[in-house]
């Protein structure tokens, strides 16, 4: 009897991630062969994404596209529209069941016909880098925002369990860990016991030579986390701070809890403690009642901040949230142009910022063969950098300098 082969295709943000090579570890212990993508295999599982209708519409293209072209395999939708719609996934030809977000990491249970305890593990850990999620959930409640009732009230994986992750990690030879979370700086705030400087503070003394932040809200970046990272001495020099507008009154529409005041304060505290810090954001763009100056505040705002890297986020309503109700919508035309001057804003501040890199010898951990044969690296400020180099790289630190720069793209000679 032939392995039974899963892929697993995720859509959105870090936490997805972390939970999809979650699912897969625990697939793989039961004899699965698990890859993370390809073109054949006997299940397939998508863990889908509801940030906007975008991903919605990503999501509901890609599944239709997997039960097209493999129509015997077993296709299973899981994630946030599983829990925010699942109807919808139902409805799409193929589907062979829905699983709620809540429960995906049972997924192994769910397909009892096909555990096979005899197969061989056939699934490698990442080599480089892991995903570990040590909070889900979120109760803040954005005016635009869907994930609260996707992924219900905020939840911290205990300290101890974390700490007994982390070992694990370690102890197969993990390069990087990405420590994620919904709120990831809210961590421990649930349990009223440790918070992420603990778990930032346990990192020091754990032989892992690279740790990493996914995102963290700018609400949640308190005092002890500043102060914890201040000097930390793995901590990658990049954070992901989602500021979403620049403009005050769009904030307190969106309910987020800061003003741009509070936002640059944070910035510069931020600076002050790593000069050299890579900051990238989420940005978004045409909320309800937002008017052309207010986005023409945002732009310059996102321009004085000099992000690294942006992700644009054009508005669209999520059925259930406030600012879908709101009678103040803007016109589908102005939220593309204001995406695309978004955009375009994006492309040059990571152009601008990634050629201030060339002609600097950097340290990078080697993570996948890329494009055209080169390996393909980030750096530890986030910048992705290809340079020729063979296989058994992958896995290791080397030092690179980039010769040149292509966009964001940096590229190498080794
Ligand atoms: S903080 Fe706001 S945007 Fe982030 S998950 Fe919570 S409600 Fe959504």
């Amino acid at each position: 009897m032939a392995v039974p082969r899963v892929r697993i295709y995720t859509l959105g943000c870090k936490v997805n991630q972390c939970d999809s090579e979650e699912i897969a570890r625990s697939l793989a212990a039961r004899g699965y062969e698990v890859g993370a993508r390809g073109d054949s295999a006997d299940i397939f599982i998508v863990n889908t994404c509801t940030v906007t209708a975008t991903a919605d519409a990503k999501a509901r293209k890609l599944i239709r596209r997997l039960a097209r072209a493999h129509p015997e395999a077993t296709l299973i939708a899981t994630g946030c529209i599983a829990e925010s719609d699942p109807h919808a996934l139902l409805e799409l030809p193929g589907v062979t069941a829905v699983i709620p977000n809540s429960r995906k990491l049972q997924i192994a249970d769910f397909l009892p016909e096909l555990q096979a305890p005899m197969f061989p593990k056939t699934y490698l850990p990442s080599r480089t880098r892991s995903f570990l999620k040590i909070q889900d959930g979120c109760d803040h409640r954005c005016a635009y925002c869907a994930v609260p009732d996707a992924r219900g009230r905020p939840m911290s994986k205990p300290f101890k369990r974390v700490l007994e992750a982390i070992a694990s990690l370690a102890d197969t030879g993990a390069k990087e860990i990405v420590l994620c979370g919904i709120r990831l700086g809210a961590y421990g705030a649930d349990r009223g016991d440790k918070n992420l400087a603990d778990v930032l503070r346990s990192l020091r003394k754990i032989g892992i030579p690279r740790v990493r932040l996914s995102s963290i809200e700018p609400m949640d970046l308190d005092e002890a986390i500043l102060e914890e990272i201040a000097d930390h001495p793995t901590l990658c020099h990049h954070l992901h701070l989602p500021v979403q507008s620049g403009d005050d009154g769009v904030l307190a529409a969106m309910g987020r809890g800061y003003s741009t005041a509070d936002f640059v304060t944070l910035v510069s505290r931020i600076r002050r403690a790593w000069p050299d810090v890579a900051l990238t954001t989420d940005v978004m763009v045409g909320f309800p009642g937002e008017t052309d100056a207010q986005f023409e505040r945002t732009l310059s705002f996102i321009r004085e901040m000099a992000f690294t890297r942006l992700h644009v986020f054009p508005y669209s309503p999520r059925p259930g949230t406030p600012a879908a109700d709101h009678p103040d919508q803007v016109a589908a035309k102005s939220r593309k142009s204001r995406a695309d001057r978004m955009l375009a804003l994006a492309e040059e501040l990571s152009s601008t910022a990634a050629s201030e890199w060339v002609g600097t010898p950097v340290s990078v951990l080697v993570e996948e063969k890329g494009r055209d044969k080169l390996l393909a690296v980030h750096t530890p400020h986030y910048f992705r950098v290809h340079f020729p180099g063979s296989d058994d790289t992958i896995g290791r630190i080397v030092t690179v300098t980039p010769t040149c720069a292509e966009s964001s793209d940096l590229y190498a000679d080794r």
